[in-house]
């Protein structure tokens, strides 16, 4: 329209759907068939499924999901299987470890929560990260290198996520690591029955394998000074975890047996630690407590021991438990506390049900008070009463004290980084700060992620090791911008799509076919607009009437009693089968895409939309719509299932 003619006439409608005094509807089939006119079209929108925007490593869940029923299928003669392992580790190198240990946010924000129960994305990743390490998948490395060099400081989740990322960027990585293993919480935090070693050396061997240099029993800030990686290295990613545990803040925590959580699984997962005494009190309620309490169930009590094979003799001297094949081994009394009632504690469901079942007696909404101390100076009791919270303050009820005898206290309430050396780069709060790309305020060339920024997850950790690559690899290239997309995330590519299908767009040549009425053109997609960096489809996008119930399928969970939890070292998840795998990746409502359910296709009461002819098909090109026929009735709009259409064209 012209500014000419929009001033002639400023009020007049472009479009109406009813004329002047036009109450009743017509007859309901002529309702049906026609719906209504309208001068809208459908156009294809992606936008992001919710259970990845709640994936802290940006995991393209719908994508291998859609693999594994089997509508996404691999190149032949790749099984779904690798296929699926691929979509998986653009985003997160650690399938297998995630598949067990990760509590699943991603769970929490699935739409088919709406419907009866989550998609059981994290037994689907579990079984898929297996199945690559039996199949021994390795990662390529990098076909051209870009002659550029990245420090990582820590070879936990961040650090060796961001190695990953970097080196499929083409830049060489060295890692430093203080501990003579690769792994950080991963290995010296969470126990081996929960991350079997076997599992984890196959993950972290693969990184390693893309040609990524390792410096281990190598502290940076004692061995390595900031100056010297400043001038060997074009830009450093601190990964350096929190591994200063938290005293109790209480009088009389000085006892030489009171110690913390990291220090006591870090001398068990070393292989020094292998008996506690008796009677243990852990004081938390997250993750680091439920291991130290379930550990301490495990190893147990070992009767008459040497005072020098106390637990705390062991954790901070370098020896290790002989005793342990020797010395009559009982269950230990363990006993964890919480300032937040039990059911309010961080730590995942599973794992305090876990414990409860191993014999761990948990006690919420009790806060300690004092340690009480025996004569030789060794803590005997704790002394505690109830508390009400306050936000994330404990207010004690008076009247309530009470004393739990004890032979060892691990405090579990939280941890910071050592920052020995690295003191230029601490926040005064133990951490390093970090802006919206990681990178370090007014330190040029260093980056941070993982726990050291705030302690989290292990995907968080992950998450940040890939975006940090990504800041690092647009400071090598002096690219200025510093945004970070709303949904950030490994984002769902129809481009990507359309070269493994080899129906990809042509070039675009300027001055070519001509720039107007490109409808027909082949350099364009047309009617497809990604909303995914910046909205999430919620369930409310959804036909949810579409999905009938379907159970999920559940891991199997080896419940281990009291009695036979002394000396059990067993995983307790079993992974699931194949089949249960792909009817999980059909219980997939695939969130805003297409996934090829014909509805569409069925409905329009127009014949407007049909299938895409095959050769010319690709995940979220599946149907096509004659917009010569359409009527703008919003019928496939209204039966999609996924939310992936919208009507659009011509507004
Ligand atoms: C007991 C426990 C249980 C947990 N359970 C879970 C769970 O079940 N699921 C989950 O998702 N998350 C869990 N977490 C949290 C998760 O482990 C962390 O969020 C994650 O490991 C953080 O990764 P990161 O790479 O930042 O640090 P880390 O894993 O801590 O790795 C840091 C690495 O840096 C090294 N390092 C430190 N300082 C230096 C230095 N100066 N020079 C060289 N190297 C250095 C360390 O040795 C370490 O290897 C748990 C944490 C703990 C402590
Ligand atoms: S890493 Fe965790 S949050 Fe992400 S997909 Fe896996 S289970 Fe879900
Ligand atoms: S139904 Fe599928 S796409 Fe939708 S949120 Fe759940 S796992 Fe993600």
């Amino acid at each position: 329209m012209s500014s000419q003619t929009a001033t002639a006439n400023p009020t007049a409608l472009s479009f109406r759907r009813y004329k002047d005094g036009d109450h009743k509807p017509g007859p309901w089939q002529e309702e049906i068939f026609q719906a209504s006119w309208s001068h809208k079209c459908p156009t294809y929108v992606h936008r992001t499924a919710p259970c990845q925007a709640s994936c802290p490593s940006g995991h393209d869940i719908r994508g291998w999901l859609a693999i594994a029923r089997g509508q996404d299928k691999p190149a032949a003669g790749v099984a779904w299987q690798e296929h699926a392992f691929r979509r998986m580790t653009a985003a997160n190198p650690f399938p297998s470890v995630m598949g067990r240990v990760c509590p699943a946010p991603c769970e929490d924000g699935c739409n088919r929560n709406e419907v009866e129960d989550r998609v059981g994305i994290n037994a689907v990743e579990h079984f898929v990260g297996d199945w690559a390490l039996a199949n021994n998948l390795a990662f390529d490395a990098p076909a051209t290198e870009s002659g550029r060099k990245v420090a990582v400081i820590g070879g936990g989740p961040g650090g060796l996520s961001a190695a990953y990322h970097l080196r499929r960027r083409g830049h060489a990585v060295t890692v430093f690591e203080d501990k003579p293993e690769l792994g950080g919480m991963m290995r010296y935090g969470i126990p081996g029955y929960r991350t079997p070693r076997t599992v984890l050396d196959g993950e972290i061997g693969r990184i390693l394998a893309m040609g990524v240099e390792v410096r281990a029993n190598t502290r940076v800030g004692r061995d390595v000074t900031i100056a010297e990686l400043e001038s060997g290295y074009d830009a450093v990613f601190w990964a350096i975890g929190t591994h200063s545990g938290r005293p109790l803040p209480v009088p009389g925590s000085d006892a030489p047996n009171c110690i913390t959580g990291v220090d006591f699984l870090r001398a068990f997962n070393e292989g020094r630690l292998k008996g506690v005494t008796g009677k243990v009190i852990v004081v938390g309620g997250g993750d680091t407590s439920i291991d130290v309490a379930s550990v301490a169930r495990r190893i147990g009590h070992i009767t008459h021991a040497h005072p020098k094979d106390r637990p705390e003799n062991i954790i901070f001297g370098q020896t290790a438990h002989d005793v342990a094949d020797s010395a009559t081994r009982e269950g230990a009394h363990v006993t964890l506390t919480s300032l937040f009632p039990v059911e309010k504690m961080t730590a995942a469901e599973q794992e305090v049900n876990d414990a409860r079942r191993e014999g761990v007696d948990i006690r919420g909404g009790i806060m300690p008070l004092e340690v009480v101390k025996g004569e030789d100076g060794r803590a005997v009791a704790l002394k505690m009463c109830k508390c009400e919270m306050d936000g994330a303050v404990p207010r004690p009820v008076a009247g309530t004290e009470f004393e739990i005898a004890c032979d060892l206290i691990v405090s579990a309430i939280g941890q910071k980084g050592d920052m020995t050396g690295l003191e230029a780069l601490d926040n005064g709060r133990g951490f390093i700060n970090a802006d919206k790309l990681l990178r370090v305020p007014g330190h040029k060339k260093h980056f941070v992620g993982g726990d050291i920024v705030r302690p989290h997850l292990l995907t968080t950790a992950i998450g940040h090791g890939r975006i940090a690559a990504e800041s690092i690899d647009r400071f090598f290239a002096g690219v200025e911008e510093d945004r970070r997309p709303r949904v950030d995330v490994v984002h769902f590519d129809l481009i990507d799509r359309m070269k493994e299908r080899n129906v990809a767009p042509e070039p675009f040549v300027s001055g070519g076919e001509g720039h107007r009425g490109t409808a027909a053109a082949r350099f364009a997609v047309h009617n497809y607009e990604d909303r995914g960096p910046h909205e999430v489809v919620t369930h409310e996008d959804l036909f949810l009437g579409h999905f009938p119930y379907t159970a999920r399928n559940v891991r199997r969970h080896v419940e281990i009693g009291p009695d036979d939890v002394l000396g059990n070292f067993d995983e307790r998840l079993v992974a699931l089968t194949e089949q249960e795998v792909m009817a999980e990746g059909k219980r997939c409502m695939s969130c805003g895409m297409c996934f090829e359910c014909d509805n569409c296709v069925i409905y329009c009461p127009q014949t407007a939309v049909s299938r895409t002819p095959q050769k010319e098909r690709a995940t979220g090109r599946y149907v096509q719509t004659d917009y010569s026929k359409c009527v703008g009735c919003h019928v496939c709009k209204d039966v999609c299932p996924t939310g992936y259409i919208q009507m659009g064209l011509g507004e």
